[in-house]
């Protein structure tokens, strides 16, 4: 009989959504009138950009020429992206890479989850508690041992520097799922740790366009020393509408004090042909100043959502983080009510579908996530609701 990873084969399924989603149709086989208000996916609702659909039809009408036919591209991406990339969401913050620091993926969940490959099997990582759930899943299914950083109300649920040896440490900023964003003070001592530790830094920086208030780090590479310890991963997922087109960037700089650069080359080129011709060329239409002025419109969009449920919940009594640099909200559940049961009394007396923040680790108990990405008529009626 064959033998199965064994460390694959210890995870149990994933919990938390199949239990949101078990207990969910439980309640709509009930009652099946009632409409439900769903604040719990981390899924947009606003389409693509016009301009993105035509690169991605235009695109796809050069496949079908034999004088434009693309076969196997270059699997770091099309250098036409890399270059828009450059020029759009790094020049702008002062910071310069060349072509082939990039690489072109069809997620930052692919990246994020893949670049534990990076590391030996015995190289320990940290991680936030609460966290994403594909940094622990990765690890875990790796057999490696993880080290969780607890955040706490206090400190803005950031995480603290590790106490214990760890050779590297993800951060997700602004975060999902509490909202909570980097500062640059903050962002610059995990760097410090970094280089005095000979730690890597993962930094996942898919809700960037979210940050609203100036003294939060958009990129890691602002923090002088970072192109030498950091990673880090993008995606048009959030403020493109990219999440059913897939299309995201990992930066790692040649500066790289473990060479990881060309680890992470040689790595590419054995595991992956790129991405589709037409959807780079449609995550190329969505960096152009059309694109990025509908995208903008989307993230302002989500914002306005995430001030309202954030002053209906305040309205409410609620103790609320986030939605100011991410369209999540981090809520404190009332009466001492643990989070499945908040859930559950949102659910059945207010039809409305939350994430228990149990679920994305144990410093989450206590807590639940709202999303900001519904439509705008059950984002405005759950407020109202919260508010009753
Ligand atoms: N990183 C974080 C922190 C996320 O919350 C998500 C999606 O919810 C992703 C990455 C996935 O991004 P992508 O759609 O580019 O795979």
């Amino acid at each position: 009989m064959a033998e199965v990873n064994a460390h694959l084969a210890a995870m149990h399924e994933s919990y938390l959504f199949s239990e949101v989603a078990r207990r969910v149709s439980a309640y709509t086989a009930k009652n099946p009138k009632k409409e439900l208000l769903r604040l719990g996916i981390g899924d947009v609702s606003r389409p693509l950009a016009p301009l993105v659909v035509e690169a991605l039809k235009s695109a796809s009408a050069e496949m079908g020429r034999a004088e434009s036919f693309r076969g196997y591209g270059p699997v770091g991406g099309y250098g036409f992206l890399i270059e828009k990339l450059v020029e759009t969401e790094y020049a702008p913050l002062g910071v310069t890479f060349s072509a082939d620091e990039f690489f072109i993926s069809d997620g930052a969940k692919t990246d994020m989850s893949a670049l534990q490959e990076l590391f030996s099997v015995n190289a320990v990582a940290a991680l936030s508690d609460p966290v994403y759930p594909v940094y622990l899943d990765a690890n875990k299914m790796a057999g490696r041992k993880v080290v969780l950083l607890p955040c706490k109300a206090e400190d803005g649920f950031l995480p603290p520097l590790p106490n214990e040896h760890v050779d590297f440490i993800y951060l997700c900023s602004p975060n999902n799922p509490t909202g909570a964003a980097l500062r640059y003070a903050q962002a610059e001592r995990f760097v410090a740790y970094a280089r005095r530790n000979e730690t890597v830094l993962l930094f996942d920086a898919a809700y960037r366009a979210y940050i609203t208030e100036k003294d939060c780090v958009r990129s890691i590479f602002e923090i002088s020393g970072a192109d030498e310890v950091a990673v880090e991963t993008g995606s048009f997922s959030k403020d493109a509408g990219f999440t059913g087109l897939r299309c995201a960037w990992t930066v790692i700089p040649k500066k790289n004090r473990l060479g990881l650069n060309a680890l992470w080359a040689r790595r590419t080129a054995a595991k992956s042909n790129g991405v589709s011709y037409p959807v780079q060329r449609a995550a190329e239409a969505a960096l152009s100043p059309e694109g990025k002025r509908h995208a903008q419109q989307n993230v302002r969009f989500y914002l306005e959502n995430a001030a309202m449920l954030r002053l209906a919940a305040e309205a409410a009594g609620l103790q609320v983080w986030g939605g100011q640099n991410a369209p999540y909200l981090w809520v404190k559940c009332p009466n001492g009510l643990d989070s499945w049961q908040w859930f559950e009394k949102l659910l059945h007396e207010k039809q409305i579908v939350c994430t228990p923040g149990a679920g994305f680790g144990s410093c989450g108990q206590g807590y639940v996530r709202f999303s900001a990405f519904g439509t705008r008529e059950e984002t405005m009626e759950a407020a109202k609701r919260l508010q009753e």
